[in-house]
């Protein structure tokens, strides 16, 4: 068993995310992971045990003795969302989750608002946060921070897991984890993920969101993915030399509508004009193509869904919202339901719920 306690900071950092996996497991063994850095450490079956949970916890919530068991699992329990970065869903579907299991949460949305602003280190911050708290959640426009608080966590006398909401232009794993389950409902009745297409829209090249999904449908056999963007934001090579190396088929394009007459799901993404270099970098590029409306609405397949990650700007139209195939309201919701079973396993409470009489 590898721990965070057997290796530096410096070793850690430079090890490749699969030599990272093992070091940041729960200690009982069970593959779930204890801090939630990266989609990496999720394989199939592990996202699968998640989709079952999820559904467990709605199924169970749908009463009110079941809703009051469900508030007690956890009712011991603390949570921090540490969000210095702008959130909606993100930041409310994990407070819901946690509220779903009992969990007392407690936040920080600004670091002005918080001693990081009299100069305390983000070290400092956090070891603080674990002393009142047992999980942390945390969204930070850095790279790799999420990695960093973990390894000093563990490697303090509270060793409280991290889950990443939201790492820079990097890593999602929470919102890829919703996005499957998305996938996995939607196409339960029709034969599952495997053999489908599934076409990523918009800013590839800086939505972490995408990375973090394209590398969760490796986990799956036979499973296209097609890259369409105007080329200035195309997505980055780090993503797609997974695939190669996985020996996943892509299409890189500039085609919406040819895209969406051939995939099963359509992820459309808006334009992460937050990490303009210069003011102004993104609106010079022209994205009039890679936008879901009306026309490309009726070139989707019947059982084929529209899926965003949101916030959306104009890159799907209103007018598609009514419409069957949009996901897009759905996935949000599911968020609560994958992101409580997340939190229930990191604690370590999966079997108890699965087998729970409700
Ligand atoms: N909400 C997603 C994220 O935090 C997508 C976005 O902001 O465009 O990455």
């Amino acid at each position: 068993m590898s721990r965070l306690t057997d290796i530096s900071w410096e070793d850690f950092e430079r090890l490749g995310l699969e030599a990272k996996k093992p070091y940041l497991e729960r200690f009982e063994g069970d593959g779930m992971p204890y801090h939630t850095l990266f989609a990496q450490q999720f394989d199939r079956a592990l996202l699968m045990r998640l989709c079952a949970l999820a559904n467990r916890i709605r199924f169970i919530n749908k009463s009110k003795e079941g809703a009051l068991y469900l508030k007690n699992v956890l009712a011991h329990k603390r949570a921090m969302l540490y969000f210095s970065q702008p959130s909606s869903r993100t930041f409310l579907s994990h407070l819901a989750a946690c509220q779903l299991l009992g969990i007392t949460t407690g936040s920080v949305r600004d670091a002005a608002t918080s001693s990081e602003f009299k100069g305390e280190s983000r070290e400092d911050s956090i070891r603080t946060f674990s002393s009142y708290f047992d999980m942390i959640i945390m969204r930070s426009p850095e790279q790799g921070l999420a990695e960093k608080m973990a390894w000093e966590l563990s490697n303090s006398e509270r060793p409280v897991p991290i889950l990443n909401a939201g790492s820079g232009k990097d890593q999602h794993p929470t919102q890829a984890l919703l996005d499957i389950y998305t996938l996995v409902r939607s196409f339960e009745r029709k034969g599952g993920i495997d053999g489908r297409t599934v076409t990523f829209c918009g800013d590839l090249k800086r939505g972490r969101t995408v990375r973090s999904l394209s590398y969760l449908l490796t986990d799956f056999r036979d499973v296209k993915q097609v890259f369409v963007a105007p080329p200035e934001l195309q997505v980055p090579d780090d993503v797609t030399a997974i695939l190669r190396e996985k020996g996943v088929r892509y299409e890189i394009s500039d085609d919406l509508r040819a895209a969406t007459r051939a995939s099963d799901a359509v992820y459309m993404t808006r334009i992460q004009d937050e990490w303009d270099n210069a003011k102004g970098e993104s609106a010079r590029i022209d994205t009039s193509r890679f936008k879901f409306g009306a026309e490309e609405l009726e070139l989707l397949g019947p059982d084929s869904i529209i899926m965003h990650p949101l916030p959306r700007r104009d890159e799907i139209a209103t007018c598609c919202d009514h419409d069957p195939r949009a996901m897009y309201w759905r996935q949000m919701r599911n968020g609560m339901w994958i992101r409580a079973a997340l939190i229930a396993s990191t604690f370590g409470f999966e079997r108890e719920i699965m087998d729970c009489g409700y």
